[in-house]
Order: C-alpha cells, then structure tokens, then sequence
C-alpha cells in the first residue's frame, strides 16, 4: 500500500494499475463480442474518462468511432438539484449504436440525465460502459450493460479521476483515508 497527500487529504492504493487493466480489458472483449457487426459510436464524458477511455479502445478490434462530451453542471431549479447538460456532442447519432464511456457512476443521476439527453437524437441503441460503479450508491434504476470495477461507497481518485482536479494522474485507484 502506498499513500498520497493531494491537498488536505490522504490517499492509500485499492486497486493496482495492473488489475484495473485487466479489468478493462475484459469489459472491452465484452463489447468486440457484443457490438462486432455495429460500428458502435463510443462517446467518452470528459474529465475523468480519458484514462479508461484510452486504454478501453486499445482493446477494441472491431470497427469503432469515438468522440467526447463534456458536461456542464448548474443549480437547477427543482428538487432534483444539480442538472448537467450535454456540450460538444456534434456527431449525428440517429440510426448508430451508441456506448457511453464514463468513470465512474455514483447516485446515478449523472447517467440518467445522459441516457435522457442522447434518447431525444434517436440513436438504435443506447449502452452504458463505466470504469467503476458504487451499487451501493446507485439511486436511479440504470441498466449498465459494462462495468470494469464495482467498489465501496468511498471517495476515490487516480486514472483519471481527481479531487478538487488534482491527481487525474495518478496511475493507480486511490481511495480516501479517514483519519
Ligand atoms: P452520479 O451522478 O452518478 O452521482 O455521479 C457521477 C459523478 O460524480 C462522476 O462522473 C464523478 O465525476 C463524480 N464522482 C462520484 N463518485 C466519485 C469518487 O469516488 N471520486 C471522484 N473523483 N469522483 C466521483
Ligand atoms: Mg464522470
């Protein structure tokens, strides 16, 4: 185990490099399987996706696109709170097979919101892959089709997710210490 300091707070490793790419490799077999005659449009959430995103489409071998969405979050005005909105999305996904590619799905609100947002641009299919889920979290009935990881309730970073931005970097998943 090792730890790291990212601004107040400590880190210790959970999951190696190592085993999160062999877990990413496995969900990517899935979808060469799954999708090997759709041409599927991967669609990978910015920030925190970028690391999974990559290493995930080293392991497609079938024909494949990828693009890349941000989503901008505000306070909404109802009691659901936070609404994020779709941006950069410029691709026309009628008619394609469409894979989200996210870090990591918490409440699951964020996906949810997804799902709705791509739903109304009338793609063939829609599927759901995330580098690590919390089902314990989980508040939304979601199918996720390709989950890598699921893990605890805690609060994690590295491989491209941060805290307060810092440590997207980070080569192994991390997870809160509390002290
Ligand atoms: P949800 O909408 O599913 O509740 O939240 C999903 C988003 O919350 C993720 O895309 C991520 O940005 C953030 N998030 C949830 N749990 C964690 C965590 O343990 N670590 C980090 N760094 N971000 C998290
Ligand atoms: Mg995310």
């Amino acid at each position: 185990m090792s730890r790291v300091t990212i601004k107040d707070k400590t880190f210790e490793t959970s999951i190696p490099e190592a085993e999160i790419l062999e877990r990413v490799k496995k969900v990517a077999e899935r979808i060469n399987k799954d999708m090997a005659d759709k041409n599927p449009l991967f669609i990978a959430v910015l920030n925190g996706s970028f690391m999974f995103a990559s290493d995930l489409m080293k392991h497609i071998t079938i024909p494949c696109e990828i693009s890349f969405v941000k989503l901008a979050s505000y306070e909404g005005t109802t009691s659901t709170g936070k609404i994020k909105e779709v941006i950069g999305l410029n691709e026309d996904i009628r008619g394609r097979h469409v894979v989200i590619v996210e870090d990591i799905v918490d409440t699951g609100s964020t996906m949810k919101r997804m799902i709705e947002t791509l739903g109304t641009r009338e793609p063939a299919s829609l599927h759901i892959s995330t580098l690590l889920l919390k089902p314990g979290k989980l508040q939304v009935p979601l199918d996720i089709e390709y989950v890598a990881m699921e893990i605890p309730n805690d609060f994690i970073v590295g491989y491209g997710l941060d805290y307060d931005q810092q440590g997207r970097n980070l080569r192994d998943i991390y997870t809160l210490v509390n002290e």
